[in-house]
């Protein structure tokens, strides 16, 4: 049924003698792929090959521990107000006097998730944390995922590495 009736009938044109050859087409095409075998390729065999990043590249983020290796952010939440995409969201809880040597601040972050599909990596959450928490790493990239719950990184994924920092106690 038509819901207009601008329709309109083409009627396909007759082809010339090249045109039915074919030959002249499938040589134009292999002019240009042999024109693309000797410029210098856009791709690289990531991940053997790294490409330069940008001196103001931002990546993944990370949750940065102070000097005695305890988390520094106070679940304060001006990241996630800041955030334009509406990616972060966190459970704050009040530190006991056993957890001193683990936070920082009397309020941490219990929970603190940043949701990758939504982030757009602006860096204002960086700006606008008052503590030196939340940093985004200028070398490494969210990698791929397969499904929709890899996406969200948590503290397990975001806190900083206490490989080369001082022990602090966090294994007892
Ligand atoms: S980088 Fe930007 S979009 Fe991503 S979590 Fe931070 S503020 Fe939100
Ligand atoms: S990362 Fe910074 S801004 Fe975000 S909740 Fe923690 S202390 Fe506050």
């Amino acid at each position: 049924m038509q819901l207009s009736n601008r329709t309109k009938k083409i009627e396909p044109k007759p082809l010339n003698f090249w045109e039915r050859m074919y030959l002249p087409v499938i040589f134009q095409g292999l002019n240009i792929t042999i024109k693309h075998l000797f410029k210098k390729k856009a791709t690289i065999r990531y991940p053997e090959v790294k490409r330069e990043l940008s001196p103001v590249f931002r990546g993944l983020h990370i949750l940065k521990r102070d000097a005695q290796g305890r988390e520094r952010c106070t679940a304060c939440g001006l990241c996630a107000l800041a955030c334009p995409a509406e990616a972060i969201s966190m459970l704050s809880a009040e530190r006991t006097k056993e957890e001193k040597h683990l936070y920082r601040e009397e309020k941490y972050a219990a929970v603190y998730e940043v949701n990758m599909l939504r982030c757009i990596f602006c860096g204002l959450c960086e700006e606008a944390c008052p503590k030196a928490a939340i940093y985004l790493q200028k070398d490494k990239f969210a990698p791929a995922f397969f499904g929709r719950e890899e996406v969200i990184y948590g503290k397990d994924r975001l806190v900083e590495s206490v490989t080369n920092r001082a022990k602090v106690g966090l294994d007892q």
